[in-house]
């Protein structure tokens, strides 16, 4: 990459405006990444199916990571893609860091005998569009899981029981909005950032500065695992609770606060070597140049 820089943001309520799932707040600053070819890795709860759509809707063609830190993705012919570990994934290439579906689905089989639980397996996709209020389009790719499972139960706490049978399991259990999700023990964003830094810095040889952008509690350990962890409130405009080291705050939710809060850290930290012309063909990644 042309500058030491790496990007790591969630999409709800980040990248993308809440209820409308716009970015048109971040326009701009989008373009200044791309024209710095600054990689931004979209590190989301989301499926790969989900991020490789809004990949595309984003002009984007960098490495991902989906589900929670399931797994770490990269585009073919990526220069990671050839990285120890990576491994074929349906079309793919990925770091696995998550169980498969079937293995979580196997042992939700099992909690569904003894709770009320009720999966995103278990639905049809017109209940998955009735639960989340996605579209069918968006739905359909929701439902096409690799590492995680939603699910809903009936009541506002989940029995400790539960997230007991799912740790005497090896999985986890956590909260994201009105779901539950299933996982492997030790699985998050965190994690897989790490990994994903770990995986650049080998390749460029070349100290990164890593930035992370969120806005809920399953973003935290993202935050924990950047240099520049920014935080953007909710739509009331409140904050999460968090209280880390250099946590800044984006002044406004959603693509706008995104694209401002960057756009700082940009002049901060990188437009000056970009202005410099270093700027030339991204090669160390591998990335397409054109994109
Ligand atoms: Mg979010």
């Amino acid at each position: 990459m042309d500058l030491p820089l790496l990007i790591f943001t969630d999409l709800d309520g980040t990248l993308l405006d809440h209820q409308t799932y716009s970015f048109e707040g971040a326009g701009q600053t989008l373009r200044r990444l791309r024209e710095c070819s600054i990689p931004l890795i979209l590190t989301s709860s989301k499926t790969r199916a989900e991020i490789l759509k809004l990949q595309e809707r984003l002009g984007l063609n960098d490495p991902f990571i989906a589900e929670n830190g399931g797994g770490i993705f990269f585009p073919p012919g990526h220069a990671l893609s050839d990285v120890a570990g990576a491994i074929p994934f349906n079309g793919h290439r990925g770091v696995v860091l998550g169980k498969p579906y079937a293995v979580i689905r196997a042992i939700f089989a099992n909690l569904k005998r003894k709770f009320h639980v009720r999966g995103f397996g278990d639905m049809t996709v017109d209940e998955i569009m009735q639960h989340t209020g996605l579209n069918r389009e968006a739905a359909a790719l929701a439902a096409q899981r690799d590492f995680t499972e939603p699910f809903l139960f009936p009541a506002e706490e989940l029995p400790e029981e539960v997230e007991k049978a799912a740790a005497d399991a090896g999985l986890a259990v956590t909260r994201g909005g009105r779901f539950h999700h299933l996982m492997g023990a030790g699985q998050d964003k965190g994690r897989a950032v790490a990994e994903t830094v770990r995986l650049f810095q080998e390749k460029t040889r070349e100290q990164i500065i890593t930035v992370g952008l969120g806005d809920a509690p399953n973003d935290f350990s993202m935050l924990q695992a950047v240099a520049i962890p920014v935080l953007l409130p909710g739509p009331d405009g409140t904050f999460a609770d968090l209280d880390i080291h250099r946590l800044r705050r984006a002044p406004f939710p959603g693509s706008r606060g995104w694209g401002m809060i960057v756009a700082r850290i940009l002049d901060e930290v990188a437009q000056q070597r970009c202005d410099d012309g270093n700027a030339g063909p991204r090669n160390t990644t591998g990335s397409a140049p054109n994109r």
